[in-house]
């Protein structure tokens, strides 16, 4: 153990850290290069570098708080188990689709991973009008054997309560509940968005019809422990390079229903997808990239499918897996959620408490008006017609026609 108790650590103190490991030469450990590099909102992120060797590794830890809308919250360090002990579990089935963990420490609460500065946070590359022909096959396989490999289908079902209790996250489920399912659909002051989009937001306060899909969706939420999720797997989460995928940041990881990962990479995708024009700098549109977009998000959901298929049929534990529908009803249902989820995403990321770039920062504040309402009549869109979009094809006609 390194520290008797929890402090946050520093530039300086977070050498402790790494001297106790043995990752760094020794002749390097008096001269290594510390940067905090983090946002700053709920984690600490340490890069600390030898420049002689280039070596280099990250170290994660959690405050004891969230920065919320200028206040103080606090919220529990147990969130650094649950990301490093996630990162671990993954890499039991896509090794090379997470950071490598060298060390956790609960007591510093503390992660210790491999440096991944070679790569781009994908949102950044998105906006910037970057692709990846790589991504749509490594999300789908993410997903796809992340949550194979932790669900009933596979697991014995004491080894699969062992998990759900392992990977109980009850603070940070409760701001995604309130933040995606309930704050945007009603008056609540963690809300932001322009005054100008008042008559829109009324028009989703008010639908009836929208509002009982929400609580569905809410209520398959907080209810259904169907596999082990990543918990916020935004364009945030996800670290890019040329032909290489790194989902990083799983401190909100819990056993929820099938379709909640997959739905929130769609939605930011979406996103991006609805601001790409915006952001080209030059007098070129950006049909190609928005084509791309739509492609991946057919791609990645056609590779959880088939990734998840291909598992079922060679390695199902369930005594009905061979009977005819039972797979198919399966992924019809996380297909139709999925919908719903990414939905919320949508407008959650448009009127709630935590926006995106790709729409925040487009410069004319008539065209963020206007994306932002095409966002909202998207988001609204998918939630009440989840039962009427049957494949993903027709889930993309549904944003190319937004
Ligand atoms: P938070 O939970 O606070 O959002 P993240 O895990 O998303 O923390 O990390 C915040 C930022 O720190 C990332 O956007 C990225 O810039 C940097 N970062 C995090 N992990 C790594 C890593 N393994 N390698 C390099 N940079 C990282
Ligand atoms: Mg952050
Ligand atoms: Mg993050
Ligand atoms: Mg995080």
């Amino acid at each position: 153990q390194i520290k008797p108790t929890y402090e946050p650590l520093n530039e300086v103190t977070v050498l402790e850290v790494v001297k106790a490991l043995d990752f760094f030469e020794e002749a390097a450990l008096s001269h290594l290069h510390v940067k905090e590099i983090g946002d700053g909102n709920l984690n600490l992120v340490f890069h600390i570098e030898d420049q002689a060797s280039k070596k280099a590794l990250i170290v994660k830890q959690a405050l004891p708080y969230a920065k919320v809308v200028g206040e103080s919250w606090p919220l529990t360090l147990d969130r650094a188990r649950i990301e490093s002990e996630a990162l671990l579990k993954e890499a039991e089935s896509v090794p090379h689709l997470v950071p490598k963990v060298y060390y956790s420490d609960r007591t510093l609460a503390v992660t210790v991973m491999e440096d991944l500065s070679d790569h781009l946070i994908l949102r950044k590359g998105f906006i910037d009008g970057h692709t990846y022909p790589a991504l749509a096959e490594d999300i789908g396989t993410f997903t796809a054997k992340t949550a194979f490999y932790s669900s009933d289908f596979y697991l014995h079902p004491f080894e699969k309560k062992e998990q759900v209790k392992r990977f109980s996250n009850p603070e940070l489920c409760k701001i995604t509940e309130d933040l995606v399912f309930t704050d945007p659909f009603f008056n609540h002051d963690t809300n932001d968005y322009p005054a100008e989009l008042q008559s829109e937001v009324d028009k989703i306060w008010n639908d009836t019809e929208l509002l009982r899909e929400v609580s569905k969706l809410r209520f398959s939420f907080l209810s259904k422990a169907e596999i082990l999720l990543h918990g916020d797997l935004h364009t945030g989460s996800i670290f890019v390079k040329e032909n290489s995928t790194k989902v990083i940041d799983p401190e909100f990881a819990f056993y929820g229903p099938a379709g909640f990962d997959i739905a929130h990479f769609i939605a930011n995708l979406a996103l991006n997808y609805l601001s790409q024009n915006a952001h080209a700098k030059e007098p070129f549109n950006r049909e190609s990239i928005q084509l791309y977009l739509l492609q991946t998000i057919e791609k990645s959901w056609d590779t959880f499918t088939e990734t998840f298929t291909q598992l079922w049929n060679e390695k199902s534990t369930d005594p009905y897996a061979h009977v005819d529908g039972v797979l198919e009803n399966f992924l019809q249902k996380t297909f139709q959620q999925a919908i719903g989820f990414a939905g919320c995403e949508i407008i959650r990321r448009t009127i709630g408490l935590a926006h995106v770039a790709d729409l925040d920062t487009i410069q004319q504040k008539d065209v963020e008006l206007f994306y932002k309402k095409k966002a909202l009549e998207l988001g609204s869109k998918l939630i009440k017609n989840q039962r009427n979009i049957t494949n993903i094809t027709e889930l993309t006609d549904w944003i190319r026609g937004a």
